[in-house]
């Protein structure tokens, strides 16, 4: 049987003495926070996760979800999970207070989310979506509909879902045929089916509120004609209490490689009654604030289950016995060595761990660049923080969820022929985590973002948000003999990275081949340069506390150590990858279509 150990102390240093989010005193809500707050906050809900959620991943995995005539229902004990979730008060905590939310900040909500992904990743989804719902609603709706509707999803008696897929249109936008008919009383008639909609219907929430993308009958065509609904599953009196069923149905669930304990749902809207969210044709724009933070969310998805899986694996590796260490007997007494002796077995669980630990500051650190764009009483520290996030967005995304899921393969690695048989568990992982390349904007379609929208940004103005602060990071240590091995490291590879920008940038604009060619590679490159940013003030952090002679001496070593082996072992594929981006287009576009 897998285990589950929240990483407590990890986000205790990450939020307590790597960022120190208790000094963030003049952004709103961030008044009453204080260390103590954070780590009974993060206590609490390690505990849920813990004990609530990650006892039903497994079984929930076995039985799935099921469908009956037009109803679905989830796994034996996801319905008692959710209320008490829902009675902890989860959902609404980082939402207004003006809508019942408890108006606390991103980067203390982070954690749970990634601790809700490694317990139970298919459970999450459903409050997962409907927290981006909500944010959608909240930024773009009409007062009289978030009054009306946020209360409920805040509190997180009725969810939220994100409706765009359709058979002919997913990753293309433009393709969407569902219908809106102004009805002539304020609200439209949908009409269309889209698929693929994860918790369209569900029988844990009393209502489900679907966001839609559909096109009035004078629409212009493309992306440019496209408007958001809010579509209620059961329609809402004016006093706010259900009334009837709204003509919304689901019509089937798909079968899936995992996430088995989540609904994926073809929901058919006939004629059903929406309410227009923002202005009409400007309904992409409403729903990317619901899929750039989906795209946050989704990118922590990778990361729990990589988490997850290196926790087990790490486990494993100290417990069963093959082979002898190269250098001589470890463990003369036993039969064999662990197999953690092995140079091969170290790095899987290293650079799993060098992912999971770099990812995680790099969360962490973004989820309070996000604070600070809805918070910070200062326009220009709030756009500052914005260019970050935006540059960073679909890296996370992409990132994330690749190295994810290769991390989660890495776990099953380690388990040998273990790690493919069912009860190990390790498989589950793996599977669960496939899911993230593939929806809210499959990962090649990030790159492309990355590329074509956020690099060539007024000039370079999203790259500055990153590259200056490391600049400055490496100006300020230049002297410092105790850093220099983090900080040479990323001293070359920033240099990698502005050398990829540049050749992008100046090739790119002439032919877009040429951008698009190594655009998943120079994702990855910046992923890595980043997190190399994130790993070396880590190691300031922890050389500070080793040379204070601080407790806890066995976690700063450790950390220091896979700062290390980030550094001289992970880094180091960027100079790959930047021969890959320069190796430029003509090698990819060659073939002709039919040799395929
Ligand atoms: C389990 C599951 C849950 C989902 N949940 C939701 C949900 O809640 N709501 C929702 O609306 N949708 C949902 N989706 C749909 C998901 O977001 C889409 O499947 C995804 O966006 C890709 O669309 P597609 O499958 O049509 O692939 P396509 O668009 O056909 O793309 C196929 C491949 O071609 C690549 N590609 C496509 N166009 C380009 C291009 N211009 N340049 C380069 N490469 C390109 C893509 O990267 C991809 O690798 C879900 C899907 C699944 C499987």
């Amino acid at each position: 049987m897998p285990q589950y150990r929240a990483p407590i102390r990890d986000f205790e240093f990450l939020l307590n003495e790597f960022l120190d989010v208790s000094q963030y005193k003049d952004l709103k809500g961030f008044d009453t926070i204080d260390q103590s707050l954070i780590s009974s906050l993060i206590a609490e809900g390690g505990k849920f996760c813990q004990e609530v959620l990650f006892p039903l991943n497994q079984s929930g995995d076995d039985e799935g979800v099921k469908f009956d005539k037009g109803k679905v229902s989830v796994p034996k004990g996801f319905k008692e999970a959710y209320r008490s979730y829902v009675e902890a008060g989860w959902p609404s905590f980082t939402c207004d207070p003006e809508y019942g939310g408890q108006g606390l900040p991103e980067v203390i909500n982070m954690p749970i989310t990634e601790m809700i992904c490694s317990a139970n990743l298919s459970f999450g989804i459903t409050p997962g979506l409907t927290h981006g719902a909500y944010n959608a609603i909240y930024k773009h709706a009409s007062d009289d509909l978030k009054k009306k509707y946020l209360p409920q999803m805040v509190s997180g008696n009725w969810s939220g879902v994100m409706c765009l897929t359709e058979p002919q249109c997913g990753t293309d936008l433009g393709l969407i045929r569902t219908k809106a008919i102004p009805d002539g009383k304020n609200a439209y008639k949908i009409s269309g089916s889209k698929i693929f909609i994860s918790s369209g219907e569900q029988d844990i929430t009393d209502n489900i509120i679907h966001l839609v993308l559909a096109r009035l009958p004078d629409a212009p065509a493309g992306v440019k004609g496209i408007s958001l609904f809010l579509v209620p599953k059961i329609l809402v009196k004016d006093d706010g209490s259900l009334a009837k069923a709204n003509n919304v149905k689901c019509g089937s669930i798909e079968h899936k490689m995992g996430i088995h304990g989540s609904p994926t749902c073809v929901m058919n809207y006939d004629e059903a009654t929406g309410f227009l969210v923002g202005e009409v044709n400007k309904g992409l724009q409403a729903m990317f604030t619901m899929m750039n933070e989906a795209r946050f969310y989704v990118g922590i998805q990778g990361l729990g289950l990589s988490e997850v899986s290196y926790q087990n694996a790490a486990i494993y590796a100290k417990d069963r016995l093959q082979g002898r260490a190269l250098k001589g007997h470890k463990y003369p007494d036993k039969p064999a060595d662990p197999l953690v002796v092995h140079p091969d077995v170290r790095r899987m669980l290293l650079t799993m761990r060098g992912f999971n630990e770099g990812a995680r500051a790099l969360a962490c650190y973004t989820a309070l660049q996000i604070d600070i764009t809805k918070r910070h009483p200062d326009e220009k520290a709030r756009q500052q923080a914005d260019d970050f996030v935006q540059l960073i967005t679909p890296i996370i995304k992409a990132y994330f969820t690749d190295a994810g899921f290769e991390s989660t393969n890495l776990g099953m690695q380690i388990y040998g022929g273990h790690g493919y048989i069912k009860e190990w568990g390790m498989e589950q992982y793996t599977r669960d985590a496939r899911i993230a390349q593939l929806y809210e904007g499959a990962n090649g379609i990030q790159a492309l973002d990355l590329v074509g929208r956020k690099l060539p940004k007024k000039t370079g103005k999203y790259l500055r948000s990153f590259f200056h602060p490391a600049s400055k990071f490496i100006e300020k240590h230049k002297d410092n003999e105790k850093m220099a091995e983090f900080n040479k490291e990323l001293y070359k590879a920033l240099g990698v990275a502005q050398q990829a920008s540049l050749w992008i940038a100046a090739n790119g604009l002439g032919n877009p081949d040429e951008a698009a060619a190594g655009s998943v590679e120079y994702l990855r490159l910046m992923a890595l340069v980043v997190m190399g940013y994130m790993w070396a003030q880590m190691a300031e952090v922890c050389i500070q506390k080793l040379d204070n002679n601080s407790s806890d001496m066995l976690f700063y070593q450790a950390k220091l150590d896979t700062a290390k082996f980030f550094m001289k072992k992970m880094l180091p594929y960027v100079y790959g990858l930047l021969a890959s981006i320069v190796g430029g287009s003509k090698p990819v576009m060659a073939m002709k279509e039919e040799a395929f």
